[in-house]
């Protein structure tokens, strides 16, 4: 095939234990995903459904890299989530299977320029602007469920400049991964390669150029990312 102009790079995430990649088809996020997040937004953390939003595949940047700090924004705050990767499509997926679609998992920052959120949430129009920046999503190499197995429970934390900002445990999600799989299945069809960004618990904050980033997931990862200095 040939392309009229330069055709996009296929957005990838290292794979650990193997030099082959997984390669990226649509980023999913779950908004409010913890009950003490969603408090701390000023939301009721009943179970109401699980509603998502997209990021694009070119916002992803590999752990252990040095990101320039985003424009427009003075109050850029970091969301460390779980990250599920797809292996095998599907629509309506039930349940009692959805595990079964899941490739491996990673972790991952879902960085939000939390006052372009906050106006577009006051405005009633798209996040797209606090969430679907350059560079916003830095993310751990995959773990394989093969490997690993799938999730529970884990401690999962962010560390600024060595001091901890967010700590929860995967058992407080309010929605669980097999859940979260079946019902976005509902709404799209999901492919290989879609990858689901699975909230984020409490103790979100702002960070500054010169910060450094340190994500935490027992049992799937680390994440580094450093903001270069002004
Ligand atoms: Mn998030």
């Amino acid at each position: 095939m040939s392309y009229v102009i330069p055709a996009p790079k296929q957005a990838v995430i290292d794979v650990v234990g193997t030099d082959a990649k997984f390669p990226v088809r649509r980023i999913w996020c779950v908004g409010r995903n913890y009950a003490d997040h969603a408090r701390e937004m000023g939301h009721d953390p009943s179970r109401e459904p699980p509603f998502f939003f997209q990021k694009p595949t070119d916002s992803i940047v590999p752990s252990g890299s040095t990101i320039d700090y985003p424009p427009k924004t003075k109050d850029l705050h970091h969301e460390i989530e779980l990250v599920i990767c797809i292996g095998k499509g599907g629509s309506n997926i039930p349940i009692e299977k959805a595990l079964d679609h899941v490739y491996g998992y990673a972790l991952g920052l879902d960085m939000t320029r939390r006052d372009l959120q906050g106006e577009a949430k006051k405005l009633q129009r798209p996040w797209e602007m606090g969430k679907a920046f350059d560079q916003s999503t830095p993310v751990t190499a995959v773990q394989p469920a093969a490997k690993i197995g799938h999730p529970k429970a884990g401690a999962i934390s962010v560390k600024v400049n060595g001091e901890f900002r967010q700590q929860g445990n995967l058992d407080q999600q309010i929605w669980q991964i097999d859940e979260t799989i079946s019902y976005l299945s509902e709404f799209v069809t999901l492919e290989p390669g879609d990858i689901i960004m699975t909230g984020t618990p409490a103790g979100v904050g702002p960070c500054v150029a010169g910060d450094k980033l340190e994500g935490h997931l027992e049992g799937v990862g680390d994440l580094t990312v450093t903001y270069r200095a002004a």
